[in-house]
């Protein structure tokens, strides 16, 4: 740290991002595709440093959710494909083309019109087919009854103009649950896409060079489903292998002890009153609250990692501030750092406290939070 405030930031360690990048290679049969999902800013990394750091180790291809995120990147001068996860609207369909994006077609309706509006303009669309397995969210239904209407969906859809065919997907729902149930889910998620696949093949000889699904808990339990291309986001960020391929986290969210005093037994601690001292306890003023991203929901409930030690959070965490008990740490001073996640003081346990997943954590470092980049 030396132009910044020092007062709250995000350390984010590239040579950790590259290490997952490879860790994740090495598992892929060779010829697979590798496709980083960079959307929401890279789950809060910055998504133009890390898709720079992708193009340059060899990824074949990036992905995000909307084209605001996909234009960022090309003006960022990111030349690699860029496949846009979401729903973008026809009237953009000249900006899809003109920024050599990917967008994925969701139903048969939105081919049409993604079709008409690239005849209109002479050029041709690259898209990727998503289907509906189990996921309920977007793609072509196919599922029970649906199937044969979802099959000639797909060949109608093929067969518009000036529309590019280069992808087919489908996104798991529990790939990253261990149970039986998950495990039979996901199974059948996969069955459907490949019989799906296969019956467009069939009936039409439609075949797409790219076929994907594997999102990081397939990437990790279900090797089978790696087809052309796998596309993992979390892991790249070094979460959600269970320990197995050796990740590093990427990002180290710190902050720093801005004030230390001593509190009598008795003493209401913060917002609600909801600490009270119990015995004479040195409380530091962390310089780090809501505002920054930390979870008010983990208040009372979590510890940071300072000098070495855990300091058990206490009281409501502020917007722009919260407390810790610092009794224990007689090396902590004012001046400190505090980690608040990160490869000392595990986001997982954080993410329990706060009943949510380490990726709305790592989505949710606000603006303000700079980060600082190591490693480059
Ligand atoms: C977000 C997303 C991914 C990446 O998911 P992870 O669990 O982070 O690997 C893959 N595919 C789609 C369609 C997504 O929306």
């Amino acid at each position: 740290m030396n132009d910044l405030t020092k007062r709250t930031w995000a350390e984010i360690d590239l040579s950790a991002i590259r290490h997952n990048y490879h860790a994740i290679r090495s598992l892929l049969p060779e010829g697979c595709r590798f496709l980083g999902v960079v959307k929401a800013d890279a789950y809060g990394h910055g998504a133009l440093r890390v898709s720079q750091l992708l193009q340059d180790e060899g990824a074949e291809y990036l992905a995000v959710s909307c084209l605001d995120e996909a234009l960022e990147l090309r003006r960022g001068g990111i030349t690699m494909p860029i496949l846009i996860l979401g729903h973008t609207p026809k009237e953009y369909t000249r900006v899809l083309i003109e920024n050599k994006l990917t967008q994925t077609a969701t139903c048969h309706a939105k081919a049409v019109e993604y079709s008409e509006e690239a005849v209109r303009l002479g050029k041709v669309l690259n898209v990727h087919i998503k289907l509906d397995t189990g996921m309920s969210r977007l793609g072509y239904l196919c599922a029970g009854d649906l199937f044969e209407e979802g099959v000639e969906n797909i060949i109608a859809s093929c067969a518009l103009p000036n529309l590019e065919f280069e992808g087919f997907y489908t996104h798991f729902a529990v790939s990253d649950e261990p149970d039986e149930d998950s495990r039979v889910y996901t199974k059948e998620q996969f069955r459907l896409f490949t019989a799906v696949l296969d019956a467009v093949k069939e009936r039409s000889g439609i075949s797409f060079p790219i076929r994907h699904c594997a999102n990081s808990g397939a990437v990790v339990s279900y090797p089978e489903t790696t087809l052309d291309m796998v596309r993992p986001g979390l892991l790249l960020y070094g979460y959600g292998d269970g320990g197995t391929l050796g990740l590093r986290p990427a990002m180290r969210l710190v902050t720093t002890v801005s004030t230390i005093k001593i509190h009598e037994p008795g003493t209401c601690v913060s917002y609600g009153r909801r600490y009270v001292t119990t015995k004479r306890t040195r409380i530091g003023v962390l310089a780090a609250g809501y505002a920054d991203g930390l979870p008010r929901l983990s208040s009372n409930k979590c510890s940071y990692r300072i000098e070495g030690a855990a300091a058990p959070q206490i009281g409501t965490i502020c917007m722009d501030m919260c407390m810790v008990d610092l009794t224990d740490i007689p090396a902590a001073e004012t001046g400190c750092e505090a980690e608040v996640f990160g490869p000392n003081n595990d986001l997982c346990a954080l993410s329990d406290a706060a009943q949510t997943i380490p990726y709305e954590l790592l989505c949710s470092v606000t603006k303000r939070v700079p980060r600082v980049y190591l490693n480059a």
